[in-house]
Formats: structure tokens, sequence, C-alpha cells
């Protein structure tokens, strides 16, 4: 039984939870926080209207004549809402959102003072930044970092500020951000995805990439976690011995909603329905205490933003619950961990979901190029898609409980595999006008029908199709989604722009028909990405034996896995898609490698302590007492004692080992990490925190699992599992 010596400081939103009234629709309070559509409206001028919805929609300038008419409106609507403060926001790369407050409040001499905010104020801003990583980009003495709006996001209200979506790059104009080099991906899949697209309908004028996450994430008691030191520091246990009752019953996937967390769960939608977050399910997942939430899907870039601002949000109000949430990949040993599936599409301007069958056969042949382009870019650059999940929360995830391995593979289900079996199989060069009829009729001309009842829904792919969309299910459930859109709309735009070229080729040296040409790409294309393609289990050790043989990668760990962010390969890719230069890349691997080592040395400071503190002096605590009852048994039973006192002795002797074993693994562990210390390059330190201080956490763990099962219950001083997972 754990000893509650800490009450949770709760962290919550200051003010009251809005209460929706029975009657009142959600949609009606929908987007009621954001300087939406309807509401710029209303604020701004019509000429600055058509500004901002211009530049949303084609990316063009802002005046800056024009910045002062919009920011106006802004502060007039903020002000009728309550608003005090303005601040840009921003997603620098420790992953989290960040803010600095500004109020709107100026004094103009006199003793006077209005409320203020001019375009300059709305377009720029240069935060005092350099405490932010940055991988070297800045040197001290040009430590500037500017952050500038990106008008394709809305500006919000959350709290009392007015909060400015923005970029943030260097005084070079590096990206020092996460929604930099994706809104850069964004434009390239955009401009790559068109071209192709006017293959089949010249109208389409922009192509949209779409996300739809699932957050997945635990609820736990705040008081309980509050005890818990690991969990506190690195938001996941260290130790703690699997409860008798876990998961193996499964009565908690999709079963009720414990009534604590539906009314956490409540809150949360109202406030994410005035953020204009299109929340709409939510649902226990399989481990107990584990949930998810998923909105409807959006343009990738606000979607990546509504997830950033929602992790943000969730934190605050299940403070007001009484709950911690916990993002962590793997914050119990031995259930499920949390992932945030990224379902990703194409759409066009005029509608038309590219990844979805359509009506015609020629509006199948569409999907079927961007379906194929999708699993040829993803073969092309497996390795560079498994490290944009790489990290080292996410590396006790993949491989483990119901979790994708770490190799990358796509999974399209039995009806599409017959579909490219028979692609497969057209004549090279010009088809005939037969063998054209027949594509169209029993092959192209099907898909609509198949992909209705194509209802095999493979869960061990890490990247799979399903029915309109790709699903990226190995992304972490603490990332930021701009890493793993950047890298996927990048390499799905560089696979279009090869494969816009390579027809366009057949076509005018060929002499083909557009649709004999695009068969033909595509022909080739089906045989030299098929290594890609699993149908089979994902989680089966037959699958690591066979991708080994196909050459496919297996970077079980971040620091093996995040090379390929600089190999020479995606060098050359965001080089030449203008996503990311060099020098960018590197600094961000930089990052990342440093990251992964400073997280380890922190968990294994805090295994260290907590070991040492906790409890092995608690184990000599419950010795002491049996030794207290040998003596006196020893007493009572002079030298018959050992009959009575045989338990006792060996629990003696068994807790002495443990006790040994943990001191020697924290003692072992010590000296590796002070090792690992001393190395200056952040690759190679990343490498030995993974090979040579993180291999003792199992070890240390092992022991004090073992004591935690040995000492009585009334004398553990953590919080057990089963109080953790099993209170709702
Ligand atoms: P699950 O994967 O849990 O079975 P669904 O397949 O119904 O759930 O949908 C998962 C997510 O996929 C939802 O958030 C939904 O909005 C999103 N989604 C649906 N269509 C698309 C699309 N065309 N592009 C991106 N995301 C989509
Ligand atoms: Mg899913």
């Amino acid at each position: 039984m754990s000893t509650l010596r800490f009450h949770a400081v709760k962290e919550t939103l200051t003010r009251k939870p809005l209460k929706i009234e029975e009657n009142e629709r959600r949609s009606a309070i929908f987007g009621s926080n954001v300087f939406n559509q309807a509401t710029m409206r209303q604020y701004l001028t019509k000429e600055a209207y058509k500004s901002v919805m211009d530049a949303m929609q084609n990316g063009s300038k802002i005046d800056r004549g024009v910045a002062d008419h919009i920011s106006t409106g802004m502060k007039e609507w903020a002000i009728s809402k309550g608003v005090t403060h303005y601040t840009h926001w921003f997603q620098p790369l420790t992953g989290a959102t960040a803010e600095k407050h500004d109020a709107f409040f100026e004094t103009i001499g006199d003793g006077l003072a209005i409320e203020k905010f001019g375009g300059g104020q709305l377009v720029q801003q240069e935060p005092d930044a350099s405490s932010f990583p940055n991988g070297g980009i800045r040197n001290t003495f040009e430590a500037r970092g500017y952050t500038a709006w990106d008008p394709t996001s809305p500006a919000f209200i959350y709290e009392t500020t007015l909060c400015i979506p923005t970029v943030f790059v260097s005084y070079t104009g590096e990206a020092l951000d996460y929604k930099t080099p994706l809104l850069r991906a964004l434009q390239a899949v955009d401009g790559a995805a068109v071209a192709v697209a006017k293959y089949f309908d010249k109208n389409v004028k922009k192509v949209n990439a779409s996300l739809g996450w699932e957050q997945e994430y635990f609820l736990v008691d705040s008081a309980l976690v509050a005890s818990r030191p690991d969990i506190t520091l690195t938001g996941r246990t260290l130790l703690g011995h699997s409860p008798a009752k876990g998961q193996q019953l499964d009565d908690h996937y999709f079963g009720t909603i414990p009534n604590r967390a539906m009314s956490f769960m409540r809150d949360l939608e109202t406030e994410c329905m005035l953020l204009g977050i299109p929340v709409k399910t939510r649902h226990n997942e399989v481990a107990p205490n584990q949930f998810e939430l998923a909105p409807i899907y959006d343009e990738a870039n606000l979607a990546v933003d509504h997830n950033s601002l929602l992790m943000d949000v969730m934190d605050k109000i299940a403070g007001r619950h009484n709950f911690k949430v916990l993002f962590h990949e793997k914050p119990f040993a031995g259930v499920n961990g949390s992932g945030k599936h990224n379902n990703w599409s194409l759409s066009t301007d005029t509608g038309v979901n590219l990844l979805g069958p359509g009506k015609t056969p020629m509006s199948n042949l569409q999907f079927l190029t961007f379906f194929v382009n999708t699993i040829k870019a993803v073969h092309q650059y497996e390795e560079l898609i498994r490290a944009s999940i790489a990290s080292a929360s996410n590396d006790h995830r993949l491989g483990a409980n119901e979790a994708p391995p770490a190799i990358i593979s796509v999974f399209i289900g039995e009806q599409l595999t017959k579909v490219l079996n028979e692609l497969e199989g057209v004549t090279k060069g010009k088809l005939s006008p037969e063998e054209k009829t027949d594509l169209k009729l029993n092959v192209v001309g099907k898909i609509p029908e198949i992909l209705l009842d194509n209802t095999d829904r493979n869960r061990t792919s890490p990247f799979a199709f399903t029915g309109n969309k790709f699903e990226f299910r190995a992304v972490g459930s603490t990332a930021n989604c701009a890493n793993p859109m950047t890298v996927l709309n990048s390499i799905m735009a560089k696979q279009l722009i090869d494969f816009k070229a390579e027809v366009d080729a057949l076509i005018d040296k060929k002499d083909m028909k557009k649709d004999d040409a695009i068969f033909n790409v595509l022909r080739e294309y089906i045989k030299t990405s098929k290594n890609i393609l699993f149908e089979g289990n994902g989680y089966g050790d037959e699958w690591q034996k066979e991708a080994k043989k196909r050459g496919l990668s297996n970077n079980k760990t971040a620091p093996e896995a995040l090379k390929a962010r600089v190999s020479k390969k995606t060098i050359s890719l965001f080089e030449e898609l203008g996503v990311m230069n060099k020098t960018e890349i590197e600094a961000r691997y930089e990052i990342e490698v440093e990251e992964y080592a400073l997280r380890i040395q922190i968990e294994g400071r805090v295994l260290g302590d907590i070991a040492r503190n906790h409890v092995i002096p608690t184990a000599v605590r419950y010795q002491n007492i049996l030794i207290e009852n040998v003596r006196g048994l020893k007493d009572i039973y002079g030298k018959d004692f050992k009959k009575y006192a045989k338990e006792q002795l060996e629990l003696i002797q068994d807790i002495s080992g443990h006790i040994e074993a943990i001191n020697s693994g924290v003692t072992k562990m010590t000296n590796e990490r002070k090792k690992a210390n001393t190395i200056e390059d952040s690759e190679k330190k990343a490498v030995a925190y993974c090979n040579k201080v993180k291999p003792f956490f199992d070890d240390i763990r092992y022991g004090c699992d073992k004591l935690e099962l040995l000492i009585d219950d009334e004398l553990w001083p953590l919080t057990k599992y089963r109080e953790m997972l099993f209170t709702k």
C-alpha cells in the first residue's frame, strides 16, 4: 500500500468550465473562440478579409497596410471576448508549444492608456529565444529568432490570450520549428500532385494533404501520479510489478467509459468545440485506464496545430478532474502503449479524394496512380519514415505489446493485392484495345465494389491502406505530427515528380497515349516496390526474418533509426524539394540525438534514486522486521527455532540477494553514465546511452519488482500498478 505523501498540485484552466445547456447544440459553440471566416467577415474590412482568404488559399503575401486593418479587427474581436493579451504561438523543437504573452495595453502619456495591436506585431515578432534547441544553427552572437504569422492556421483565443499561429525561423531564415518544414512539404506535395492530377482533370488547381490523428492516452489519478517520482519526472513508470489482473480479459476496450473519465471528456470536448478542434470519437482503449480521442480530419497544417493545442488543453482539463494525462508511449510495462495513428490522404480543390476509389474507370486509374505512387514512395524511403517517428519513448512501444514493429511495411488487403497483380501483368509498351477494355471493365472498373466489402483490417501493420486513406500507425502518442507529416508529404512529392517525368517521357519519346504510359510506369513501380507490401502478422518473429531477406531495414532503437535523417538520400530529397537545407537537416538530427541521450540520462538518474532511496531502504526495514521475528522465535524455541523460521530465513536471504543485485546494477549503470558523459560527439553519446547505460534498467527493475512482491504491502513506498491502472 502506498502512503500518499503528496497532494497533487493541479495545473488547470484559470476559468470555470463552460456548462453547455442541456438543449444547446455543440455545433452552436463550434469555433466561437476562433478568428474564423464568419468572424473575419464581421470584424474585417472587405479588403482585409479578401487579403486573408487569398493568403490562406493561394499563399499570397499580405500587404503591410492591410495587416494593420487585420490586427485591429482581431484585437476588437478579442477584447469583446475579455482578452487582454496576445502571443505568437509556435512549435519549437522541444515538441511542446511556446508562447510569450504581451498585453494590448499601452500608455500614451499624460496618465492615459489604450489597447493597441498593430499590423507589425501581428506579422512578425522577435522573441528572446536563445534557450530553444537550435542544433547549432544560431551562434550566440546571432541568437535572434523570428516568429512570423501563418495565416493558413486561424488565430484563436486560449484562456485570456489571443494566440497567433506562427513559424519560428533564425535571422538567416533557417527553420527552428516544426511548422516551417511542414508548410514547405505541403507546398511541394501540392505542386507535384496537381501536376499529376491534371492527367485526369484539367481543372485541378490545388491539392491539400489531409490528416486525421487519433490520440491515445492514459488517465491516472493525479495524487497517485504525484507519489511516483518516475512518472513525475520521466512520464513513465521505471519500475512496478505487473498487477495480477492486467488487460488479459479485454474488459476495458470499448467498454463503458467510467464516470470520472466521462466527465473529463465532456469538459474537454466543450473546450475543443470553442477552439474549433472538431473532436468526434471517444472510447476506452485496450489497457486499463487507457483512452482515445479522434477528430474529424482536416487540412494537415491545421490538424497538426490542433493536435499540439489539444495536448495542452487535455493536460489542463485533466487537472480540473484530479487526473494526470499520460501521453508517454509506454507509461506501464506489460500493457499496451499509446500511439497516435496518422490518417493521411490527398484531396483536390475539385472535391476528389485522390486516395479514394471513384465511380468511373478513369477516376479509378487516378486512384491507382496515387495509391501505387504512395507504395513506391514508402518503399523508397522506408528508413526515413522509420526515422520520422523515432524517439526514446517510442522505442518502448514499437515491437512491444500490440504495437507495430520497427520494420516499415505497407498493408493493402487481399483485394487490392489482386488488382496490383493484374496490373503487373500488363503488356510492355502500347496496350492492345482488347487489353485496355479488359482492364477497364474487370480490373480498374471493379475497384469501388471490391473496396466496399474489403473488411480485412490488419491491425499489426505500421502503414495500412484503410479504404480511402493510409493510416500511419507507428507514430507515437507524444509525437508532434508535423515530423511524420513533413516526411510523408515530402516523399510523396518527390515520387509524384519522378512519376510525371517518366510518364511524360513515354508520351513524348515513345509516342504513347497517356493511359498507356501511366499503365507502363505503374507496372514497373509495382514490380520494384513489392518488397514493402506485407499482409501477414507484423508482430510475429517470422516477419523479422522475412523482412531481413527482403532487405528492409529493422532499426530497433532510436539512435540507429535516426541515422537516416542525415543520409545523403535524405539530404538530396529535402534540398531538391526546398523543404530543408543541409544545415537545417543536420541541426535537427543534432537536437534529436542530444534529446535521446538526455532522456535516457534522466531516466537513469531517477531509477538509481528510486532504487537506492526508496526500494533498498524499504527492503532493509522489512528485513529487520524479519530478523526481529527470527530472534523472537529463537527465544521461544531455542535450537529448534529453524523449524518455525524456515520461510523467514529464506526471505531474509532472498532480500539480501536482490539488494545486492540492485546495488551492483546501479553502480555499473552510474559508471557507464559517467563514461558516456565524457563523449563529445552527440551521436556517439546517444549510442552509448542506448547500448551501455539503458541495458542496466532491466536488471535494476527486475530486482525492485521482485522485492515489491516480497515486501509487506504496508511498507512499500511506491503506488502500485494495480492502484494506478484500476482506480477509476
Ligand atoms: P479507426 O482507425 O479507429 O477504425 P476510422 O478509420 O473511422 O477509425 O477513422 C480514423 C480517422 O481517420 C478519423 O480521425 C477520421 O477523421 C480520419 N479520416 C477519415 N478520412 C480521412 C481522409 N480522407 N484523410 C485523412 N484522415 C481521414
Ligand atoms: Mg486507427
